[in-house]
């Protein structure tokens, strides 16, 4: 399958895969302002498919910033490196939250530049993080 419509079928699975959360930024669907996209890892300009396998839910502020970027530049060491791949890393082997659990922080080249690209500790985000916590829907549970 290609092009941009998603069956609703395939939608749903991809929303039920992702547990209802933004793949990128954890945010929870139900708490969003902005309707959430469904993203392909790999761009359909960059080749990429309609099909599960290279799809990611995510929140309409992670999903702009992303756009058709499959790279990134890693603040620290300067290194162009992946944008995190749901598909392909694991969550926790490049992110963690800062203790009081309001900041995502990369613990990888791919982590933190994931952070920078898709500005996963902007205003909004900070701002429902501390709404959920206090209703303990933060950090969210694996
Ligand atoms: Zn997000």
């Amino acid at each position: 399958m290609s092009g941009r419509y998603i069956p609703e079928k395939l939608r749903l699975a991809v929303q039920e895969r992702a547990g209802e959360r933004c793949e990128y930024c954890q945010s929870w669907r139900r708490n969003a302002i902005h309707t959430f996209n469904i993203d392909h890892l790999l761009p359909l300009d960059k080749g990429g498919k309609t099909e599960l396998s290279n799809l990611a839910l995510s929140c309409g502020g992670c999903n702009s910033a992303k756009s058709n970027k499959v790279t990134a530049v890693d603040p620290l060491t300067k290194e162009e490196v992946p944008v995190y791949n749901p598909r392909q890393h694991n969550w926790n082997d490049h992110f963690v939250w800062s203790d009081d659990f309001l900041e995502v922080i990369g613990l990888t080249p791919i982590g933190r530049a994931s952070v920078q690209l898709l500005r996963l500790n902007r205003e909004g985000l900070r701002n429902l993080r501390r709404l959920a916590r206090m209703a303990g829907e933060h950090p969210p549970g694996d």
